[in-house]
C-alpha cells in the first residue's frame, strides 16, 4: 500500500494548502463564532489523547494561550466594575452579580493556566466558556455603557472587541492564534466536515483544486497496525460512549485476521462479518450498527471501496452518531477503487458540508510511515 500512502500524503498536502489559504482570508471565520465543541465531540478529543502523542502538548500550549485571553477579560471587567462603583452607578445587587460573574470566568482562567488533568471531567468545563462570558456581558449591560467600557479597557489580549456596533462573539475556546484548532484532527464533526457558509466558500475552492477522488483520498491518513490497535483498545477501555467507526483500506484478509486476533488477545470481544459483495447504502449502515452489541468490535470486510461507498458509509454513520448510538465498527477494504463513477451526489450537488471529514479513514502503513500526529 506504499503507493496509496504516498498518494494520500500528496492529496492531504493539497487540501491543507487550500484550507489554510481560504480559511485565513475569509471574513466569517467559523472558529471566531463561539465554541462548536459539544459533549460528544469532547469525548473524541479525550480518545485522541490516548493515542495521539502530540495532542496533549498541543492542548496544553493552546489552553495556556487562552488563559491569557481570559485573564485579560477578567482584568478588564474588574477595572470597569471598580469605576462603576466609584461613579455611584448601579446598585449593590448589580455589583454583587457582576462580581460573581467575574469570579466564574476567573475560575475557568485559573483552570486553563494550571496543569489541569486533560480528562473528560476537567475538559468539560471548557464548554462553559461561551455561557460564562455571555453571563458576564449580561451583568455589565445593566450599567450605562458597560459593554463599551469592557472593550475600551480590554487591551490587545482581551476578547472584548467591537465588530460593527456590537461586541464580537468570542473565539472558540479551542481556537489558538498560533496553533489553529487545538483539537487538530480530533475536531468536531461540524468543523471536520468542511461546513462552510462563507463566500467564497471553502468547498468551492477545494473543488477548483481537487476532484472527488483526490478529496476523499485527502481524508485518509497512513496508520500502522499498532496504532489502529491502540485506537480500538482506547475505545474499548473508555467505554461505549467513546466508540467511533473507522475505515481502513489496504488491509487484506490475513491482516484483518491479525487485527481480530490481537484485539481478542487484548480482551476486546471481536466479530468478523462475512465478506459483503456490495457496499452499504446509508440505511443499511444504520441497521448494521444497531445489530452490534456495545463494547464489541465488528470488523466488516470488503474487497474494495470507492469514494462514493465511503461517502455512503459516512452518511449512515453520521446518522448513528447523531442518535448517540455509535459502535466500534471497522470497515476494512483491500483496495480503494479509483475513480468513483460517478462521484457521490453530495459532491456533485455542491452541498455546504461534506460528510467524510469526520470519519476516521486510514491507509494501512508500515511502522516507519506512521503519521497520526493530530494535525
Ligand atoms: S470553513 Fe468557511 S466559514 Fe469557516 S473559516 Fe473556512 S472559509 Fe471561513
Ligand atoms: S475547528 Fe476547532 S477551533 Fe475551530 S470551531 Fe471547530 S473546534 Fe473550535
Amino acid at each position: 500500500m506504499g503507493d496509496l500512502c504516498a498518494l494520500a500524503k500528496v492529496a492531504r498536502q493539497v487540501l491543507e494548502r487550500v484550507v489554510s489559504r481560504v480559511c485565513g482570508a475569509c471574513e466569517r471565520n467559523c472558529c471566531h463564532q463561539g465554541t462548536m465543541m459539544g459533549i460528544q465531540d469532547l469525548r473524541r478529543v479525550v480518545r485522541g489523547l490516548r493515542v495521539d502523542a502530540e495532542l496533549a502538548e498541543r492542548l496544553r500550549t493552546g489552553l495556556k494561550e487562552k488563559a491569557f485571553e481570559l485573564e485579560a477579560d477578567v482584568a478588564a471587567a474588574r477595572q470597569v466594575l471598580s469605576l462603576v462603583k466609584s461613579s455611584g452607578l448601579g446598585d449593590e445587587r448589580a455589583h454583587c452579580l457582576a462580581e460573581a460573574r467575574i469570579a466564574d470566568l476567573e475560575d475557568l482562567a485559573k483552570m486553563l493556566a494550571a496543569e489541569t488533568p486533560l480528562d473528560y471531567p476537567h475538559l468539560q468545563r471548557l464548554l462553559l466558556h461561551t455561557a460564562l462570558r455571555h453571563n458576564l456581558l449580561r451583568a455589565f449591560r445593566s450599567f450605562p455603557m458597560g459593554e463599551g467600557a469592557l472593550a475600551r479597557f480590554g487591551g490587545p489580549a482581551s476578547s472584548f472587541k467591537f465588530r460593527g456596533s456590537r461586541l464580537a462573539p468570542p473565539r472558540c475556546i479551542f481556537h489558538s492564534l498560533t496553533l489553529g484548532c487545538m483539537a487538530g484532527k480530533w475536531k468536531p464533526a461540524k468543523c471536520a466536515n468542511f461546513f462552510c457558509t462563507a463566500d467564497p466558500s471553502l468547498l468551492d475552492a477545494i473543488r477548483e483544486h481537487m476532484d472527488f477522488d483526490d478529496f476523499v483520498l485527502a481524508n485518509f491518513e497512513p496508520a500502522t497496525m499498532d496504532w489502529i490497535l491502540a485506537n480500538l483498545k482506547a475505545q474499548a477501555e473508555l467505554g461505549p460512549s467513546y466508540h467511533e467507526p473507522m475505515v481502513i483500506v489496504g488491509m487484506g484478509k490475513a491482516q484483518a485476521e491479525e487485527l481480530r486476533d490481537r484485539l481478542e488477545a487484548a480482551a476486546v470481544e471481536t466479530r468478523m462479518s462475512p465478506h459483503p459483495s456490495v457496499p452499504f447504502p446509508p440505511r443499511v449502515v444504520e441497521k448494521v450498527a444497531a445489530g452490534v452489541p456495545a463494547g464489541t468490535a465488528e470488523l466488516i470486510r470488503f474487497r474494495k471501496l470507492s469514494g462514493t461507498d465511503i461517502y455512503d458509509l459516512a452518511i449512515g454513520l453520521d446518522r448513528v452518531r447523531l442518535r448517540d448510538a455509535q459502535r466500534m465498527l471497522v470497515f476494512i477494504a483491500e483496495t480503494l477503487e479509483v475513480p468513483s463513477s460517478p462521484p457521490h451526489a453530495l459532491w456533485l450537488e455542491n452541498t455546504i458540508a461534506q460528510p467524510v471529514g469526520y470519519l476516521e479513514c486510514y491507509v494501512l502503513a508500515s511502522g516507519a510511515t506512521q503519521e497520526n500526529r493530530g494535525q
